[in-house]
């Protein structure tokens, strides 16, 4: 044992190694150093455990290295969804269509027109960009975009109700992933909540018999993410508007997904469009820019300009303002929403409206790839992928799935095999075979997916 000990090299020895004084030009020596010492005290306890009864110099070598290699390793990082989930909160809902991707490096990486007005040679306003789009877009007289959806309806309740009472169904009282839950939003805005109705049924005379001096706003939410079905019955947003032009009150809906694009032309399950919603008379709306906008993160906050405008004073805005990054992608993709065809350029919408004939091609494809490693099985299986993000909860989207399976590995050590890889695979587990549902794959996965599988069964033979 003595003697394997004096065998360790000193972290001076292993500095000036080849291998590892190439790797010092471009690391901090501090930090090879570390490693260095790291592997040899875990050699030590290797030793004094009798785990190990030799070693060569060069294992210790590459062990260093590997470690160096490893905390490259980006935390965020790309991964391939084969999920079937498009608007995958986890895996960062949308995803950016490629002509974002200039605008959003002449931002990041040069000075910009972010609070400059060219024009006029002064301090401009940042909302300003996307504010015009929205407009035109959507027929609204103001608009505001802030970090999220749940912050536009912070915002929204705090400017509007401090102090004062929210009506709102109780049917609609909801929990959104991550803990977005109406209540608990509405305590934090200082605006009191005032549920009518039931959980199933809420009728007009629920909302005008809860109308008292201090109620400041008619509230409405839209249920994304679950229905009451049965023995039901809501106002629609035309009555709720009816309701506050007649006792001279503001109407507020939160759309959560917010698509601007009817569903139904696709044969999908309506969902209410913002346009709809502004065509009802809500004076005010809120939505998501990464759900089924397609767009990044974001709380869009459309309507009527005086009630904006105050929005726009409330010291909480500065406090949830949206960065430059956010703003020049949201900005490129209303173009695309104003100028072009968002169904055929917008990845999240192109997923959700994928035609049947065209995902199987892909399976196809993809089975293909697959079978030409050996020791690989696949076959395609029809699947139903989901919309998630809270949208379309009822609507399963009938896909193609390709199954997996290799000899000697369980579905779940495959499944794991393809997830912890520099590029994860995220894949699901269905009937005990993994499966990758092809609707989620964009450009470029199936060659990782087909590498990755090499990578994987060669290490099984
Ligand atoms: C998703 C959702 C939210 C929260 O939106 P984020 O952009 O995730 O903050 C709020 N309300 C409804 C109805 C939603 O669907």
């Amino acid at each position: 044992m003595e003697n394997l000990y004096r065998m360790l090299p000193s972290v001076d020895e292993i500095l000036k190694e080849g291998k590892i004084a190439e790797v010092l030009k471009f690391n901090k020596r501090e930090v090879v150093k570390k490693i260095a010492r790291d592997v040899l005290e875990k050699y030590r306890e290797k030793i004094r455990t009798r785990e190990i009864e030799e070693f060569n110099r060069e294992e210790i070598t590459e062990e260093i290295l590997s470690q160096i290699e490893k905390r490259k390793k980006m935390n965020l990082r790309r991964v391939v969804n084969g999920t079937g989930i498009i608007i995958h909160t986890n895996l960062g809902r949308s995803l950016f269509p490629p002509q974002v991707k200039e605008y959003l490096w002449n931002v990041a990486c040069y000075y910009s027109t972010l609070e400059y007005d060219v024009e006029k040679g002064e301090r401009g306003s940042r909302y300003s960009h996307v504010e015009e789009i929205l407009c035109e877009l959507l027929s609204v007289e103001a608009a505001l975009v802030v970090n999220n959806n749940a912050a536009a309806v912070l915002l929204a309740l705090n400017t509007l109700a401090k102090g004062k009472e929210v009506i709102v169904s109780r049917g609609q009282l909801i929990e959104i992933g991550g803990s977005f839950r109406i209540p608990d939003v509405m305590l934090q805005s200082g605006a009191i909540l005032k549920e009518v109705g039931t959980t199933n049924k809420t009728y007009d005379y629920d909302y005008i018999n809860a109308i008292s001096e201090n109620t400041a706003l008619l509230l409405k939410v839209h249920t994304s993410n679950y229905r009451i079905v049965g023995f039901t019955h809501d106002i629609g947003t035309e009555e709720l508007v009816q309701i506050g032009i007649k006792y001279n009150l503001p109407t507020m809906e939160d759309l959560g997904s917010g698509v601007m694009v009817d569903l139904r032309e696709y044969g999908l399950a309506y969902e209410p469009t913002v346009q709809d919603v502004v065509k009802a008379g809500v004076d005010i709306i809120t939505f998501s820019g990464d759900k089924l906008l397609g767009g990044p993160q974001a709380g869009i906050i459309i309507g009527k300009k005086k009630y904006i405008d105050l929005m726009k004073k409330n010291p909480l805005t500065r406090a949830l303002r949206v960065d430059k990054l956010c703003l020049v992608s949201l900005e490129r993709i209303l173009r695309i929403y104003r100028d072009s065809n968002p169904v055929e350029l917008i990845p999240t919408l192109k997923m959700l409206t994928a035609r049947p004939q065209d995902l199987y091609k892909k399976a196809v494809n993809l089975k293909e790839s697959i079978l030409s490693i050996t020791k690989i099985k696949s076959q395609l299986t029809q699947i139903s992928s989901l919309s998630g993000g809270g949208s379309l909860p009822e609507e399963n989207l009938p896909s193609y799935g390709v199954t997996v399976e290799i000899e000697g590995l369980s579905a779940n050590e495959l499944e794991k095999r393809l997830r912890i890889r520099e590029i994860p695979i995220i894949t699901r587990i269905i009937s005990d075979v993994v499966t990758i549902d092809v609707r989620t794959l964009v450009e470029g996965d199936e060659d990782i997916i087909v590498k990755a599988l090499k990578e994987v069964t060669g290490v099984c033979q």
